[in-house]
């Protein structure tokens, strides 16, 4: 999942977000089209001759992982905060969820503990998780809940690795950009970031192909989610150094169009 920055406003898709309401003083919420992956994991269970109890357990495991991904995004917001950078709002999409940052972290430090908190709530999920898995439920010899678990570990360590893979501006491009960010500056690191962020777009559309659909739905966003942001810091910081004319040449960044990115 990724975090986004500089959306201010609410936008037109508003009518399709259900609000959760603010937890953490932080609107929540999850958009419509959720109901649609459920629906597509009830069929799928349903189709392939599962019982009522696998369909409420695919369900089930489901929610797990998306309440995963949603402290995932907390984790980017809560630390955000300490940064002093305030969260519009956290939404969950069918691919993911996404921490609406109000700002870019001023220093690379504070951008690198932003981008691993969300990756760390996962790796901790996981941890925990073996734990009581190690303790007790390994030894209780109940299947169901021994699957549940191990699918569970194995989902937030998924969850953890994918996100810290290098596609700016998913969580490791962000590190990346952090680590750049030191030496080059804000600007150079940012562009040196999104081409990177543009190769494993095309690199997650290909293997998507030929494994898992849903990555071919997200190499689109690292694109053009990268796009658009690089677009923002070049705005920002043309504007910052004077360089009016620059800026009018430049289209302005509009956080409101495109689509949100995130992470699965
Ligand atoms: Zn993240």
């Amino acid at each position: 999942m990724a975090v986004m920055r500089q959306h201010q406003n609410p936008t037109a898709e508003s009518r399709w977000v259900w609000s959760v309401g603010k937890i953490a003083g932080i609107p929540t919420g999850v958009h419509a089209s959720f109901v649609l992956l459920l629906g597509w994991i009830a069929y799928r269970a349903v189709s392939s001759g599962g019982s009522l109890w696998v369909v409420v357990a695919s369900l089930a495991f489901t929610l797990a992982v998306f309440a995963s991904v949603l402290m995932h995004e907390f984790g980017h917001a809560l630390v955000a905060r300490h940064f002093g950078i305030a969260t519009d709002s956290i939404m969950l999409y069918p691919l993911g969820g996404v921490a609406r940052l109000l700002g870019t972290p001023s220093t690379s430090r504070a951008e690198l503990w932003i981008a691993v908190a969300g990756p760390a709530v996962n790796v901790l999920l996981a941890g925990v998780s073996f734990g009581f898995y190690w303790a007790w439920i390994g030894a209780a010899g109940i299947p169901w809940l021994s699957n549940f678990a191990g699918a569970f570990i194995y989902a937030n360590i998924a969850l953890a690795v994918f996100n810290m893979l290098p596609a700016f501006p998913m969580d490791g491009g962000r590190v990346l950009r952090a680590v750049l960010r030191r030496r080059r500056g804000l600007l150079p690191a940012t562009e040196i970031a999104v081409v990177v962020g543009k190769a494993f777009a095309v690199f997650f559309a290909l293997i998507g192909l030929f494994s898992n659909p849903m990555l071919v739905f997200i190499a689109p966003f690292v694109w053009i989610a990268g796009n658009r942001e690089l677009t923002q810091v070049r705005w920002h910081y043309a504007q910052a150094t004077g360089r009016r004319k620059d800026v009018s040449r430049m289209p302005r960044p509009d956080s409101r169009s495109g689509p949100q990115l995130r992470r699965p």
